[in-house]
């Protein structure tokens, strides 16, 4: 009698290829970094979410989000969350990875064996997008862009407050407080959660303003929101809120708002020594990915088999799952790890 084969057996159901993760029984990349014929895309952020590909499916929530990054030319399907949909010989579906808005854990199933790619992800609540759904796989491809266990994260809420007495104490001071964030997420993430406490309105630098945008058409609640460069020549930003991206620290732009406090709000700013050297006054720590604890517990969540670590620490995050008894090994691919988180 022959004995089944296991999904063991199997040649692994996604692999790195030179365009990107790839999915042979489905004939799909996912997040590729170069054009393919079909991409799953995970999220709109720059090292997911590449032009060229000819047709694109991503979770529907991200839609407006990735047609901004993707133009208005590429070919967008999308998915429900939950929703399934065939592909070649395997079943795809988009869960809430809670990273940004539309933001996607990719699950594929064939034969009965169950991969999830999370492309990046965080546990920690976060009002502009659904939060994230534990989903149970053979094998989980995990992010580690914050893989050490330096990396931990306060509650978003006191960390909103502590913005809020910042920009406050710099009112007084008849001073503008610049906050430097990823435009992508954490912008509106910040908007968001200030919008709780205050209904003062924020300037954005332009690079921030359109995303603010597609998240309003998304129905996501922030601050009002003015566009700095669309304010009157000679406007005083004394006691105002600020957001740019961190490409506008230090350039031209800044000397509009005269006397002005610099914040950054990142995962980076746990690391001490972080704030000054990148010479900002104040450091908020804030971030779209998972910490430390919340890697270790998502990956025991899924219940994996096997673990593949990709995205930053992947080599300190694999070595301790290996510690600890889990199959973790890195998958070497170029994305990034955020550096602006
Ligand atoms: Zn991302
Ligand atoms: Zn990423």
């Amino acid at each position: 009698m022959a004995t089944a084969t296991t999904h063991q057996d199997r040649p692994p159901l996604v692999s790195v290829t030179p365009q990107g993760l790839y999915c042979q029984a489905g004939n799909f990349h996912i997040d590729p970094w170069r054009p393919v014929e079909r991409a799953l895309v995970t999220h709109a952020h720059g090292d997911h979410a590449r032009s060229g590909s000819k047709r694109y499916l991503g979770a529907r929530a991200g839609l407006g989000l990735l047609q901004r990054r993707l133009g208005a030319d590429a070919v967008i399907d999308t998915l429900e969350y939950g929703e399934t949909l065939k592909v070649g010989d395997t079943t795809v579906s988009f869960h809430p990875a809670g990273h940004v808005l539309g933001s996607a854990q990719i699950r594929v199933e064939h034969r009965g064996e169950v991969w999830i790619i999370s492309g990046d992800y965080k546990r920690t609540p976060d009002p502009t997008c659904a939060p994230f759904e534990v989903v149970r796989c053979h094998t989980f491809i995990t992010e580690a862009t914050f893989g050490l266990p330096i990396f931990r994260w306060d509650d978003p809420r006191l960390v909103a407050q502590d913005i809020l007495r910042w920009w406050d104490a710099n009112r007084e001071a008849g001073r503008s407080a610049v906050l430097f964030c990823y435009a992508l997420g954490k912008a509106q993430r910040l908007l968001a959660e200030l919008g709780k406490l205050t209904d003062r309105p924020a300037y954005v630098h332009g690079a921030v303003n359109g995303l603010v945008t597609a998240y309003r058409e998304a129905g996501i609640a922030m601050l009002p929101t003015q566009l700095v460069s669309e304010t009157e020549k000679g406007t005083s930003f004394a006691g105002a809120l600020v957001l740019a991206p961190p490409s506008a620290a230090g350039s031209t732009w800044m000397r509009r708002f005269g006397e002005a406090e610099t914040g950054f709000a990142s995962g980076w700013m746990r690391v001490r020594g972080n704030r000054r050297r990148r010479g900002y006054d104040r450091g908020f720590v804030l971030s779209d990915h998972a910490d430390w604890p919340d890697l270790l517990r998502t990956v025991a969540d899924t219940q994996a088999e096997k673990v593949l670590v990709t995205h930053g620490y992947t080599d300190p995050l694999s070595h301790y799952l290996r510690e600890r008894g889990v199959d973790a090994s890195p998958l070497a691919t170029p994305f990034e790890g955020e550096a602006e988180d």
